[in-house]
């Protein structure tokens, strides 16, 4: 009997055979090199990506020349004016198809080489560069959610819903992990590309999978976490699979899905370090409002649907801080209350947040003196 595709959760091209996909991706490739860069589109959300031949392997960033691609088919010009530029900033191993083939992560100037609108690594750059001397580490913990193609959480009975919350989070077994085939591929492609991830854990929400990256320093966080997410969305795709970054992709009881952001300074690390941590908290503290704006895509829309204040979150409305408090919006982990040293957990980044835009706002509220009344968002004049 023909099964109809609607039936499957599955994409098509993932039953085809990857047997025979070996047998090509066996071929001696003459001494060139496949590069693809990779970047960020108009949504400020999704990646693209294409690929070009250079005759020999780069050796390091400096080596991949620029490109451009068309703009007005990522929503991010005009047609008639559609010529936007790919300025390489970060070269990895290529996961799929093997050294010496490089992927790199660029970002995007427009036609007069001014940052696109979703191009927040310029200003981030700028910042991070500002605030150098303090040698600022972030470790982002990227939760995600894995769909079927008919939009609905993978392995979830169709149309419904499987038993309620309780034995998935960390959980082992057909009926409480869904989708480790994906998780633990995306693993070894991440450090096999040279993504500096730290670990995972399978999530409280069944089909929903944490991983960390981290700890990085200054823009190599933002540049990490892009890339990651790039393996994340191209490892489920062999698979047939769908990956969202949704803040709460199931309404009711269910999980949503945040990206933490630890922080810490040399200071923050060093003996006695706790007093600066509470410094930098009661600076964020007053500028909670400007942080929750750039804290996911849509300027708080999509948090709001995730910060509740239940389901380990504290309220978009309020903030909070606590020794190892899990319902709050700042939480100092236990250990570094008994230290007395160590990094913060912002728990408020949306799961689809820019990092470059939410590590930027915090270099910015805790270490740098903005004038009163400025945003944590805008670019900050040197
Ligand atoms: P949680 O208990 O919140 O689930 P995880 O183990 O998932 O914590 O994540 C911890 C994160 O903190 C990792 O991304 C790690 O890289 C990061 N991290 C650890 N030490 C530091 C530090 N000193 N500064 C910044 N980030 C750190
Ligand atoms: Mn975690
Ligand atoms: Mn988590
Ligand atoms: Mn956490």
């Amino acid at each position: 009997m023909l099964l109809k595709a609607s039936m499957s959760s599955f994409s098509n091209s993932s039953h085809l055979n990857k047997l025979v996909r070996q047998e090509y991706m066996r071929l001696p490739q003459g001494g060139k090199c496949q590069v693809t860069y990779i970047w960020i589109d108009g949504t400020g959300e999704r990646l693209r990506n294409k690929t070009r031949t250079l005759d020999s392997e780069p050796k390091s960033i400096k080596d991949i020349p620029e490109w451009n691609f068309d703009g007005s088919s990522t929503y991010q010009s005009i047609g008639s004016n559609s010529d936007m530029y790919l300025v390489p900033v970060s070269m990895f191993r290529d996961p799929f198809t093997l050294d010496p083939n490089k992927l790199v992560l660029c970002e995007v100037l427009t036609y007069n080489r001014e940052p696109a609108d979703t191009n927040h690594r310029a200003h981030c750059k700028k910042v991070m560069d500002m605030v150098k001397e303090h040698c600022m580490w972030f470790g982002m913990e990227q939760e995600y959610t894995l769909l079927g193609v008919d939009g609905h959480p993978f392995s979830w009975p169709s149309g419904g819903y499987p038993a309620p919350q309780g034995p998935y989070y960390c959980g082992v077994g057909a009926d409480s992990a869904f989708g480790r085939d994906i998780m633990e591929c995306h693993y070894k492609a991440c450090l096999y590309a040279g993504v500096n991830i730290c670990g995972t854990n399978a999530e409280v929400m069944p089909s929903q999978w944490e991983y960390q990256v981290g700890p990085c320093e200054g823009i190599e966080m933002g540049d990490q976490l892009w890339v990651s997410r790039f393996l994340l969305h191209r490892v489920s795709e062999d698979f047939g699979v769908v990956v969202t970054f949704d803040p709460k992709p199931m309404k009711g009881n269910w999980n949503g899905a945040g990206c933490h952001t630890n922080v810490s300074t040399k200071q923050m690390r060093e003996e006695g370090g706790l007093q600066y941590i509470e410094k930098a908290i009661e600076k964020l503290r007053k500028k909670h409002a400007e942080h929750i704006k750039v804290y996911d895509p849509q300027g708080g829309e999509d948090n709001k649907r995730r910060l509740t204040g239940l389901h380990e979150t504290s309220s978009i409305h309020d903030f909070s801080f606590g020794v190892a408090n899990r319902g709050s919006s700042i939480r100092i982990p236990r250990q570094v209350g008994e230290e007395k040293k160590g990094y913060f957990e912002d728990r408020r980044p949306a799961a689809n947040c820019d990092p470059y835009s939410v590590t930027a706002a915090i270099a910015t509220t805790c270490l740098l003196d903005l004038e009163e009344g400025a945003t944590v968002g805008l670019p900050v004049a040197v």
